[in-house]
């Protein structure tokens, strides 16, 4: 072995001193992906190409605002719970760069964070602009260039480059990926994932604005369910069960074309429970009327509406009366609710793209590509989505940090 070729070994920075890469795409990936590439390698040139005339616009608008950037995982038994796509190669790169690395990496780079009671982790500041006053500082200090309004549409627009980072984020129409599709990397047709639910049920949406805290919506005839709270709004449904099943249920809703019959249990307890919840109430207090005593600490409108739609006239009788074809109906609306969805909101409460370059199409250690040389992928561009609670963000951090250090490696490699 040659001196040069030892003196390359130890200092990858140097080997980089001519070299340049473009990170297409001025989003959470891209703007992670570079400068933690330029603090491996100092040496590298940094260009980052941006199609708009503005970058990070979707973090600016994260969580409300606030940014919701990674979760403290404790909650966390299993990956592909909060992953529905992509949790293998997410618990493999967990291994380089996991959420207790993300947190440490913003608090070390001067963005405070804290943790919320429901595991979400936040700027300490509430604000979005503390993570993206860090990305452009650390940009500038790093002298990485952001050259706005440029699409990049094949692989001749960077040409001059000796890496590209594709982080060009979730495509809902498929046009993004069509330059990538024309390189031979193979594609999961893009579907959306993160929505409300569309209801059109007069009775139900009056009681918009109430929170449920412990239900389970269901997409009866399927293994499809998840919990949580649920919100009811002017449109239908929303709040974490609802978005967690619109993840979960992103092809089989987009198939139905979002219309499909939903099962809401109120109540996360099973019939048996419900039953005997009904009778000890109609032993313990029998002259109450049902509609002022409620068991199962729900909100006292939506009790009201269920026992209207169980029991229509009888719902006004006392507990002492209740029959058991009254409790049958109850238990039935209490936690088997059928209603039928009619598409999705159109709100973007935290939309996120199912779908986009298959994970077949990237080396699941570098993130390259396996069809171009020195191309890596990172971000909502791969088939990697997450729920709603952080994970989104925690994808972009983990395989834009693995592409900046995969970079790292090729290009000491490259000299050798
Ligand atoms: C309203 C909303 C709220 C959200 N809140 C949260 C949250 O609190 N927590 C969470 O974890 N996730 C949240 N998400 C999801 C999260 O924002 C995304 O998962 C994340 O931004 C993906 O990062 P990315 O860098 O891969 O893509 P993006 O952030 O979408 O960035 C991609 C960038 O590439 C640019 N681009 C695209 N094509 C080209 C091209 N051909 N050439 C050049 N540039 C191009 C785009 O203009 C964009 O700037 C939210 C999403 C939305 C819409």
């Amino acid at each position: 072995m040659s001196f040069v070729h030892d003196l390359f070994r130890i200092l990858p920075n140097f080997a980089a001193l001519d070299m340049k890469t473009a990170i297409v795409g001025g989003g959470a990936a891209g703007f992670f992906a570079a400068v933690n590439l330029k603090e491996m390698m100092p040496g590298m040139h940094i260009d980052i190409l941006e199609r708009s005339q503005h970058v990070l616009s979707k973090v600016e608008i994260s969580g409300g605002g606030r940014c919701n950037c990674t979760n403290s995982f404790r909650q966390v038994r299993d990956l592909s719970a909060v992953y529905p796509r992509g949790h293998r190669l997410m618990k493999r790169l967990f291994n380089v760069f996991d959420h207790r690395d993300a947190y440490q990496w913003f608090e070390r780079h001067g963005v405070p964070l804290v943790v919320q009671d429901d595991e979400c982790v936040f700027p300490e500041a509430q604000d979005a602009h503390a993570v993206i006053d860090c990305f452009m500082s650390l940009a500038r200090q790093h002298g990485i260039a952001i050259r706005r309004g440029r699409k990049v549409q094949s692989l001749d627009d960077v040409r001059d480059y000796d890496f590209v980072v594709v982080a060009t984020g979730g495509s809902p129409t498929g046009q993004g990926l069509q330059w990538l599709a024309a390189l031979g990397h193979e594609m999961e047709p893009p579907v959306p994932s993160l929505y409300s639910l569309r209801i059109d049920d007069q009775a139900l949406t009056a009681l918009q604005g109430l929170v449920v805290n412990d239900t389970i919506a269901h997409i009866p005839g399927t293994k499809l369910r998840a919990s949580g709270p649920l919100l009811i709004t002017h449109w239908g449904v929303s709040g974490p069960a609802i978005l967690r099943l619109s993840s979960y249920a992103a092809r089989h809703l987009a198939e139905n074309l979002f219309q499909v019959p939903l099962s809401i249990h109120w109540v996360q307890l099973n019939d048996q429970e419900v039953q005997a919840a009904l009778y000890d109430t109609a032993i313990r207090q029998p002259h109450k009327l049902l509609g002022t005593f409620n068991p199962f600490g729900l909100p006292q409108r939506l009790w009201t509406f269920l026992l209207e739609k169980s029991l229509d006239k009888r719902s006004q009788i006392r507990w002492t009366e209740l029959n058991k074809k009254d409790v049958n109906r109850l238990v039935n609306v209490l936690i088997n609710d059928s209603f039928l969805t009619a598409g999705r909101a159109p709100f973007k409460d935290e939309f996120v793209t199912c779908g986009g370059v298959s994970l077949k199409a990237v080396n699941p250690s570098t993130l390259e590509s396996r069809h171009v040389p020195h191309l890596y992928l990172a971000g909502e561009v791969l088939d990697v989505d997450g729920v709603t609670g952080g994970f989104n963000f925690q994808a972009a951090w983990t395989t834009a940090y693995t592409v900046a250090r995969s970079i790292v490696a090729a290009a000491g490699e490259d000299r050798h």
